[in-house]
C-alpha cells in the first residue's frame, strides 16, 4: 500500500474524531450518536470497461449514502487512484454535517472511482461512469441522492451521468445530479461556487480578524475548481496571492503572482509549472512561506504533524475536505492560527448545486448575480453561526462548525424519530 492509500485510509478515523469532539460538546445521548455517526447505506460496485486497446479492465467504485435525515443524500464523485471505500465514507460523513452547517435540505452522500483518469481517453472515461451510473442506479434519483463533480470529475461527466439516468426512465431528469453544463439545466455560477464560497468567508474571517484583505499575502495549494477560482477572486479583491501549487509544482513570486495569466497557462498546458515571472518551489516550501492566508485547495491530510510547525498563516482557509491532519490542527490551534473549518469554508459547492436543483426541480433559471448574492447570504450567515459558538462556548472553530452540523441532524432525528 502507498503512503498516499494509508493517508487516505484514515481520513474516516478523522471524520469519526470530528464527530465524537462535536456530540461530546453537545452532550449528546448514546442513542442518538449511534444513529447519527454511522453511514446509513454503502453500496460498492464493480466497474468493467473495455478499454481502447480492447483488453476489459474492472474498476472498484463505491456510493455511500451518509445520511438522508435532513433531505436526500448529495455529495460529488471523486476519480483518482487513490480513491478508498474509507475515504469515501470519510468524505459522506463531512457532507452531512456540511449541507447542515449551511442548512440547505440534504443529507450527506459521497462517491469514487479507483482509477487514474489522467491516463484514460475520453472514450474510456464515458464508458466507465455511464456503467459507474448504471451500477448505482437503484441509488440514485433527484430525490434520492444526488451526485455532483468532486475531484477528477466534471460538468462532462455530469452530463454522461444525467444522460445515462434519463436514458433509463425514458425522459430528461436533469435534477438527478448538479454540476452539469448550463446547457442541460446547470446553474450560472456554480462552476466558481466553491472558490467563491471561500473567498466569502476569508471576507468574514478578515473581517473578524481585522484584517485588510488589500494587500494581504496568499499563499493557495491545489490549482484546480476550487484553488484557483479562491486565488482568482482574493487577486480581483487586492490581495497578492505569492505561490501557487498543483500536483506538477509550485511557483512563488514574493510581489506577486499574475493570477489571471497562471489560469490560462494551466487551461493551456495543465500545469502551473513554468510559469514566467515565477521561482519554482519545493511543496514543503510553498506551506511554509511567510503569508495571511493559506488555502489548501488539493486533498486529504496535505497538512500534518509533520509539516505544520513551519505554517506561519494567520488564516488557513480549508478549500479542501480534511487538508489537516488532527495533529496538525492541534499545532495551528495552538500557534493561534484562525483556521476556518472545510464543512464551512468549502460549502460553496454544495449550496449551489442546491441552487441548481431547486431551478431544475422548478424549470425557472435564475442570473449569476441573483446566485452570487443568496450564496454571499447563505455562506455569511453559515460563518456567522459557525463564530457565534467559537466564542460563546471557547471551542475551536472546527468544533463549532462540527457542533452546528451534527446539532441540526441530531435535532432532525429526533423530531423523526424512529422508524417503524
Ligand atoms: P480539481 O481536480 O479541480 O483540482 C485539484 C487540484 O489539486 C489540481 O490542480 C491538482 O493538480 C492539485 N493537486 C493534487 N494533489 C496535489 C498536491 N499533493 N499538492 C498540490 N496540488 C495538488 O479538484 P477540486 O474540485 O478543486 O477539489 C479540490 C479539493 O476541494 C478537494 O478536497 C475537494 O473535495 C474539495 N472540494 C471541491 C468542491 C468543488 O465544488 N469542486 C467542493 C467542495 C470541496
Amino acid at each position: 500500500m502507498t503512503t498516499a492509500a494509508v493517508i487516505a485510509g484514515n481520513a474516516y478515523d478523522v471524520a469519526l474524531e470530528n464527530f465524537d469532539s462535536a456530540a461530546d460538546a453537545l452532550e449528546l445521548s448514546p442513542d442518538i450518536r449511534e444513529m447519527i455517526k454511522y453511514p446509513e447505506r454503502i453500496l460498492t460496485v464493480t466497474v468493467p470497461v473495455r478499454m481502447d486497446d480492447g483488453h476489459i479492465h474492472r474498476f472498484e467504485a463505491h456510493r455511500v449514502q451518509h445520511s438522508t435525515v435532513r433531505g436526500p443524500a448529495k455529495g460529488g464523485i471523486r476519480f483518482h487512484p487513490q480513491v478508498t471505500l474509507d475515504e469515501v465514507k470519510a468524505l459522506a460523513t463531512w457532507m452531512t454535517w456540511k449541507c447542515a452547517v449551511v442548512n440547505i435540505p440534504f443529507g450527506g452522500g459521497k462517491g469514487g472511482v479507483t482509477c487514474d483518469p489522467k491516463h484514460m481517453s475520453q472514450g474510456e472515461l464515458e464508458h466507465m461512469t455511464r456503467r459507474y451510473t448504471s451500477a448505482i442506479l437503484p441509488l440514485i434519483g433527484p430525490q434520492q441522492d444526488i451526485p455532483a463533480p468532486d475531484v477528477y470529475t466534471n460538468p462532462q461527466t455530469m452530463a454522461w451521468i444525467m444522460d445515462t439516468y434519463s436514458m433509463t426512465k425514458g425522459y430528461p431528469i436533469p435534477g438527478v445530479v448538479t454540476g452539469k453544463p448550463i446547457s442541460l439545466g446547470g446553474s450560472l455560477g456554480r462552476n466558481e461556487a466553491t472558490g467563491r464560497g471561500v473567498f466569502y468567508t476569508i471576507q468574514s474571517a478578515c473581517e473578524h480578524l481585522h484584517l485588510t484583505l488589500k494587500g494581504a499575502t496568499v499563499v493557495v495549494q491545489g490549482f484546480g475548481n476550487a484553488g484557483s477560482i479562491a486565488a482568482q477572486l482574493l487577486h480581483e479583491a487586492g490581495a497578492k496571492v505569492i505561490a501557487v501549487s498543483d500536483s506538477t509544482g509550485c511557483v512563488y513570486n514574493r510581489n506577486g503572482l499574475d493570477i489571471p495569466g497562471l489560469m490560462h497557462l494551466k487551461a493551456l498546458t495543465g500545469k502551473v509549472e513554468g510559469f514566467p515571472d515565477s521561482e519554482a518551489i519545493s511543496p514543503r516550501e510553498l506551506l511554509t512561506l511567510p503569508c495571511d492566508i493559506l488555502v489548501p485547495a488539493a486533498l486529504e491530510n496535505t497538512i500534518d504533524g509533520g509539516n505544520a510547525s513551519g505554517v506561519t498563516a494567520k488564516i488557513v482557509a480549508e478549500a479542501a475536505n480534511g487538508p489537516l491532519t488532527p495533529a496538525a490542527d492541534r499545532i495551528l490551534e495552538r500557534k493561534g492560527s484562525f483556521i476556518i473549518p472545510d464543512i464551512l469554508c468549502n460549502a460553496g459547492g454544495v449550496t449551489v448545486s442546491y441552487f441548481e436543483w431547486v431551478q431544475d426541480e422548478q424549470h425557472l433559471f435564475w442570473e449569476a448575480q441573483d446566485v452570487y448574492n443568496r450564496l454571499e447570504r447563505v455562506m455569511k450567515t453559515a460563518f456567522r453561526d459557525v463564530l457565534k459558538i467559537h466564542t460563546e462556548r471557547k471551542v475551536p472553530m472546527r468544533i463549532a462548525a462540527n457542533m452546528l452540523g451534527v446539532g441540526r441532524v441530531a435535532e432532525a432525528v429526533q423530531i423523526r424519530g424512529i422508524y417503524p
